[in-house]
């Protein structure tokens, strides 16, 4: 008799990884905002640039991502060697999880933090712990405190998923000073965009060998769908990630929307003015009708309702009417709904529809 193969120790574990909805049986006419994505899709410029270099399908890609890393780095003025493109920026917290934890080791995150930093660590047969956080914030004593000896990567977003919230420029310096021997601070950037006149971290990670910084193309630029992002890491890192990725794990088409994206700041310019005035009516107008929110710094706010069952109700009425917004029960906000900013229409559509449900 043969025996079934067995995963790795850990995978088994993993909780599958929930997306937000994008379709409601019966309603045509849908306002998607579960996602963070940018309500004004991708820019042209990114468009023009796939389908040229959709002529190029045949052909396999370059494994250096050289145009990519030289644009990433004449915008952010980083060294383009230490620049390290994925599929997504979930494959760079996945790389990075792959080269540097193991069984026995630990990896940190907080009591909130994105779904992917647990589940990667469990793919590579390491153990995630989770610290508190305080007031809906990544509390940086918290994170110190958990760190032990077995600690080999901490993982916070800055701004945070899905609280909106964020942590400054000298608490990010506390976390990379506490960091034990052989640990890495990865600080995750995937909102950075939004926050105007903030490096995400890119300055500290500049000067230290123990900071990691990761950014993605998903959320302000529009590529989703293209799954495109990047880490900015030490030299030697980038040598041991390189090795580990798929050398043709980025397509023509995805390196070519990416580049033409992250050139276009008048694009980006628009995204983050537009979603910071949009964020503000939505937050006002959610407060109108008795639902709290935390000042967000993203594109998307966290609401608070009485109590889960009222989240329940309104995110069921809600999704009747064509509105998607996301449950974030396994967040540990079983109480809220986290919504993204839509462009000025679907913030008024997701206010007239909350107004209707509050009135009914
Ligand atoms: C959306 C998001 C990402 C981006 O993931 P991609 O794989 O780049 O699409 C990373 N971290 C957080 C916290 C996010 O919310």
């Amino acid at each position: 008799m043969t025996r079934a193969p067995a995963p790795q120790p850990g995978i088994l574990e993993i909780d599958l990884y929930q997306g937000g909805a994008s379709k409601v049986e019966g309603v045509d006419d849908i306002v998607k905002l579960s996602s963070n994505e940018n309500p004004h899709g991708p820019p042209q410029s990114a468009q023009d640039a796939a389908r040229a270099a959709a002529e190029r399908m045949h052909l396999y890609p370059p494994t250096d991502h050289a145009a990519l890393r030289a644009a990433i780095a004449a915008v952010h003025d980083l060294d383009p060697d230490r620049i390290v493109c994925g599929v997504g920026s979930d494959e760079i917290i996945h790389l990075l999880c792959q080269a540097y934890a193991g069984p026995g080791d630990e990896v940190l995150h907080t009591e909130h933090g994105f779904a992917m930093y647990a589940i990667s660590a469990r793919a590579a047969g390491a153990t995630p712990v989770k610290v508190p956080e305080r007031d809906r914030r990544v509390a940086v004593d918290t994170l110190l405190d958990g760190m032990t000896e077995a600690t080999r990567l901490v993982f916070i977003a800055n701004p945070a998923n899905p609280t909106g919230t964020m942590i400054g420029g000298q608490d990010m310096v506390r976390l990379a000073d506490g960091l034990p021997d052989g640990c890495l601070l990865v600080l995750d950037g995937a909102y950075a965009d939004y926050v105007a006149d903030f490096d995400g971290g890119l300055g500290l990670a500049q000067g230290r060998e123990n900071v990691i910084v990761t950014r993605t193309f998903s959320k302000m630029y529009g590529l989703g769908g293209m799954r495109v992002g990047w880490g900015y890491v030490p030299r030697d890192v980038a040598g041991v990630l390189n090795r580990i990725r798929g050398p043709f794990n980025l397509s023509n088409v995805a390196l070519a929307a990416a580049e033409a994206a992250i050139r276009d700041r008048a694009f980006a310019d628009r995204c983050r003015a537009d979603n910071a005035a949009q964020r503000a009516r939505l937050r006002a107008g959610l407060a109108e009708l008795g639902i709290p929110s935390d000042p967000s710094e993203a594109n998307f706010v966290l609401a608070r309702f009485a109590d889960q069952n009222e989240a329940a109700d309104c995110d069921a009425f809600l999704r009747t009417r064509g509105v998607i917004v996301r449950h974030p029960s396994g967040y540990g906000f079983p109480d809220c709904l986290r919504i993204t900013v839509g462009d000025a229409a679907g913030v008024d559509r997701l206010l007239e529809t909350v107004a209707a449900w509050r009135a009914r």
